[in-house]
């Protein structure tokens, strides 16, 4: 399958152009779009104006967003089609992360996925896929994830299918900036947009996170096994004031869409969506990844803020304010924060704001009881870190596509703690959804719980110091 593209670099229509071998005789289906990647509803809105080739003819299934080529004899096979990345002025998306996950494609800056501009092949064939820029403004900033380094966009990009699924992300324009990074040895590129509306910096934002943020992770984790690593940070405007910032990790990296101007929420996000290579990537509980999100999402995020401590971009007051007024708080105030993990995935899109977060917060907050179990029962010796290192050890132990399960979980914290305890939290408070009682459990002497109305607060004793609490 090789894509050549097409942009002119002022308008938000990219021409996409696919030569591809058939596997079978008489027709290829294909499949466009995902819409679990982000929730959108409206894939169809995003590609148009298919064309075959004589004597081939195209039809289009918009329900099930498939489409069929039947070859009619041809030998040679080539579709032709739009992809349309204008952000929707006339009616535009307060819910931002519908609109995060749209490709954008605007005057002078282009930002695509793969998921949001090639087909998918149906058949359980593994191709080879290549792309190529054949038109676009030649004094644009160019960067793709698979080969960061290189810069012109003409040079054929090359691989399996099944290395493309996991994502290739595309930025072009002449308001991008792209400065590169050695961090303890791995080179890391920072991908943004040079100004916005919002008055941003981003490549000032973004340099505390290179120079103390990922050195921190790595050592975390005890791991420097990457060939490389990008962050791509680009401001969406619409006419909107603020569309909040959102954004997603994929195999080497991590795009965050923004459109706010970037502060403390946004240090939060950058570090968990980055922080994602470890838990979520590397280190996944199960298949489906809605299953175990409590741990996925929730005990990444428990990662991220310790690391963000570790690193002093997240001083006492941040670290607190996210623990209370962004945690406990509305987690212990959530009207439906007893509901079975069972019932969060049907409602994760349509109603984020009561069951999306749910996995987040009850994991972060399992996360952190647990390091408290772990520091307490060892003594200060070990930590949830210690575990978390153990259960990266066994994946790595396991076969190539072998998951983790929450039994291997429980198996990796039997070492610290009390097994048939351990199985009975995940039981009470992840999948049946129980809040944990914050009034009987027993944190470090750092920590004070104060119980008001039902709603947990914490805050840290006089001597109580953050980055010995969080020191690796
Ligand atoms: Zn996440």
């Amino acid at each position: 399958m090789d894509y050549l593209l097409n942009w002119d670099g002022r308008s938000s229509i990219l021409n996409v152009e696919l030569t591809y071998s058939a596997s079978q005789k008489d027709s290829t289906v294909f499949t466009f779009g995902d819409p679990s990647f982000g929730g959108q509803t409206d894939i169809f809105n995003v590609i148009r104006n298919f064309r075959a080739t004589e004597p081939e003819s195209v039809r289009i299934d918009e329900v099930n967003r498939r489409i069929t080529v039947y070859h009619k004899g041809a030998k040679k096979h080539r579709i032709r089609y739009e992809i349309v990345g204008s952000l929707n002025v006339d009616k535009p998306t307060l819910a931002s992360q519908t609109e995060l996950f749209r490709p954008v494609i605007t005057k002078g800056m282009l930002t695509l996925v793969n998921k949001q501009f090639t087909l998918e092949v149906t058949d359980k064939s593994n191709p080879l896929v290549s792309f190529r820029w054949r038109k676009y403004p030649g004094n644009f900033t160019y960067f793709n994830s698979i080969l960061p380094s290189q810069t012109n966009p003409s040079t054929k990009l090359a691989d399996d299918y099944a290395n493309f699924s996991e994502m290739v992300y595309f930025v072009m324009g002449d308001n991008i900036d792209v400065k590169e990074y050695n961090v303890m040895g791995i080179r890391y590129y920072c991908v943004t947009t040079k100004v916005d509306k919002y008055e941003n910096d981003l490549q000032g934002n973004l340099n505390p996170f290179f120079e103390y943020y990922f050195p921190s992770v790595h050592r975390f984790w005890n791991d420097t096994d990457f060939p490389f690593y990008f962050l791509a940070a680009t401001a969406l405007q619409n006419n909107q004031k603020n569309i909040g910032a959102g954004g997603f990790g994929m195999k080497n990296g991590f795009v965050m869409k923004l459109g706010t101007k970037f502060g403390t929420w946004e240090k939060l996000v950058t570090a968990h969506e980055t922080a994602h290579t470890w838990i979520g990537m590397k280190i996944m509980l199960g298949n489906d990844s809605f299953d175990n999100q409590w741990f996925g999402e929730g005990f990444n995020d428990y990662t991220a803020i310790i690391n963000l401590a570790n690193s002093k971009i997240y001083d006492k007051e941040d670290f607190l304010h996210y623990l209370n007024e962004k945690t406990l708080n509305p987690h212990y105030r959530s009207k439906v924060k007893n509901v079975h993990n069972d019932s969060i995935s049907a409602k994760y899109w349509t109603d984020y704001a009561n069951y999306g977060v749910l996995p987040y917060r009850r994991g972060f907050l399992y996360a952190f009881y647990l390091d408290n179990q772990i520091r307490l029962a060892s003594n200060g010796k070990f930590t949830l870190r210690n575990m978390l290192i153990d259960l990266y050890t066994l994946k790595k132990t396991k076969k190539i596509g072998e998951v983790l399960t929450v039994e291997d979980f429980i198996q990796t914290g039997a070492t610290y703690l009390n097994k048939q305890q351990l199985k009975e939290q995940i039981k009470r408070h992840m999948i049946e959804g129980y809040p944990i009682d914050f009034n009987s459990v027993k944190l470090i002497s750092e920590f004070i719980v104060e119980i008001k109305d039902n709603i947990p607060k914490i805050s840290l004793a006089n001597d109580a110091d953050l980055s010995k609490i969080y020191q690796w």
